[in-house]
């Protein structure tokens, strides 16, 4: 199955409506990490130009959990959530390229593991754990 198709059979099996505007909304963030702006910009490219329905809508894929925010570098990213294991539990490893910005997941759950099961946290409850890592092409002389 497609993995959009995941969503949209998740949302159907609560009766909620997939308008347009939402699908065109999980469209532009497959595959991407986007600010509210960037968002915008590409809604607009598909003729979704309503900031307050581009709003609501992100309001809404985040309540059921389709869509998470992000903060890399004191600035907000969207992302897709479910069907990404990396995600499951708001658990990210996001690897910032500062040469361009670009954003890249590495898939490696082994390291929340480790770090779910370190003495200090037996007794917690752990909501994310978040890591960012800041990189930049080596230079090769
Ligand atoms: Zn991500």
């Amino acid at each position: 199955m497609d993995s959009k198709e995941v969503y949209f059979n998740k949302l159907r099996k609560k009766n909620l409506r997939i308008t347009d505007s939402r699908k065109a909304m999980i469209d532009v963030l497959e595959n991407n990490h986007l600010t509210f702006k960037e968002i915008q910009n590409a809604l607009a490219k598909r003729g979704f130009t309503n900031v307050s329905t581009i709003y609501n809508n992100l309001d809404f894929l985040i309540e059921q959990k389709i869509v998470v925010e992000l903060y890399i570098n004191d600035t907000k990213y969207y992302d897709l959530a479910i069907d990404n294991p990396m995600h499951n539990a708001d658990s990210h490893i996001h690897v910032v390229l500062k040469d361009t910005n670009k954003i890249n997941e590495i898939n490696n759950t082994d390291v929340f593991e480790y770090i779910k099961n370190t003495p200090e946290l037996k007794d917690l409850h752990v909501d994310y754990i978040r890591i960012t890592i800041g990189a930049r092409k080596k230079k090769t002389y």
